[in-house]
């Protein structure tokens, strides 16, 4: 099977063909249709999750494909049926976390295209117990970005206490934030999309779902947001730790600032009083649990929410994952295996 491997950080990926896996008795072998190339991507690349990732590795953890074999144990999947693989997978299903269903929070899991071979390849192993049935309205290459981009967008909403009509603000438009305004949007939400850009910010108006808009460039974008009354619930896709930080004084009483973007600075804190007085909230969030990803993939196939992707073939990886660190992509960039 075509592979795209990493065998050095900071070097390309390398293609080969390497044996199709051979799979346990719980076990599904998927023939990979389509995976997402995500930033984490290129971060594995820049050696910025060692020594968690283990090299050589198959990048990929966003798989859409059709299950090719089942183990012998293996009694609610079969051929033929479309699943996807995220990120998280071969939890221990014992700890605290996994018995609450909770299986993102698994001090024991591994994760796919980090340390265990992922999607950039025709075929890819997993257990049957981490792939998801994919809603037959939705194509592979569409899906792809959900299971990682998509769940991480979608399972705030479970853990902010969120009510339908609330302001919901979303810090950066672009593969998560373009995901966000969707969610936001199909849940109930009045969605403000905030963003230097302009050009994003008609887009988020005109297809994304987005009510209101903020030019984050302007002096006042907090200002503005304080003005609509704050927001309830402001999920931070920008990798700026300086506007999550901006953001925690437009928040409305009760309100939470989701950190999803990552930044090597820390944030700073407002006045504590700020916090205290208003009872506010800040909390990370990623990507999401089993049981999450399921009613992720019902609300997107159900309200047609649809990542807006790019696609190249598996032998452009490489160009793919610059394009992803150039930033270019408008706005997932998604890996075809036909
Ligand atoms: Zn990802
Ligand atoms: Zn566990």
């Amino acid at each position: 099977m075509k592979t795209a491997v990493l065998h050095n950080y900071h070097q390309p990926l390398q293609f080969h063909d390497l044996p199709v896996p051979s799979i346990g008795p719980l076990d599904v072998l998927i023939k990979v249709h389509a995976c997402g190339v995500c930033g984490s991507d290129v971060h594995l690349v820049d050696e910025e999750f060692a020594p968690l990732s283990q090299l050589p590795v198959v990048p990929g953890h966003e798989v859409a494909g059709v299950i090719e074999e089942v183990g012998e144990q293996v009694t609610y999947l079969k051929s033929g049926d479309r699943v996807g693989l995220p990120l998280n997978q071969q939890t221990c299903g014992n700890c605290r976390y996994c018995v609450r269903g909770e299986t993102v929070l698994c001090p024991e899991q591994r994760f796919t295209g980090i340390n265990l071979n992922g999607g950039y390849a025709e075929y890819v192993k997993a257990p049957a117990r981490d792939v998801t049935i994919i809603p037959d309205a939705i194509s592979f290459e569409e899906v792809a970005p959900l299971f990682c981009a998509g769940i991480t967008v979608f399972t705030p909403f479970k853990y902010v206490n969120f009510q339908v009509g609330q302001r919901v603000a979303v810090l950066g438009i672009g593969g998560l934030g373009h995901l966000a305004l969707q969610f936001a949007h199909v849940l109930g939400a009045h969605t403000i999309a905030v963003s230097r850009d302009t050009e994003k910010l008609h887009l988020a108006k005109e297809k994304l779902g987005a009510d209101e808009a903020i030019d984050s460039s302007t002096k006042d974008w907090v200002k503005q947001l304080q003005d609509m009354g704050g927001a309830d619930v402001i999920l931070a896709t920008a990798h700026s730790s300086q506007l999550m930080s901006q953001s925690i004084a437009a928040l409305a009483p009760e309100g939470t600032l989701v950190v999803l973007g990552v930044d090597k600075e820390p944030l700073i804190m407002p006045p504590l009083v700020d916090l205290i007085n208003n009872r506010k909230r800040v909390m990370g969030s990623i990507t999401g649990s089993i049981k999450d990803m399921r009613e992720m993939l019902n609300v997107a196939a159900t309200h047609t929410i649809r990542p807006l992707i790019e696609t190249y073939p598996l032998e452009d990886a490489q160009l793919a994952l610059d394009h992803v660190r150039a930033g270019k992509p408008r706005f997932r960039a998604v890996l075809t295996m036909t």
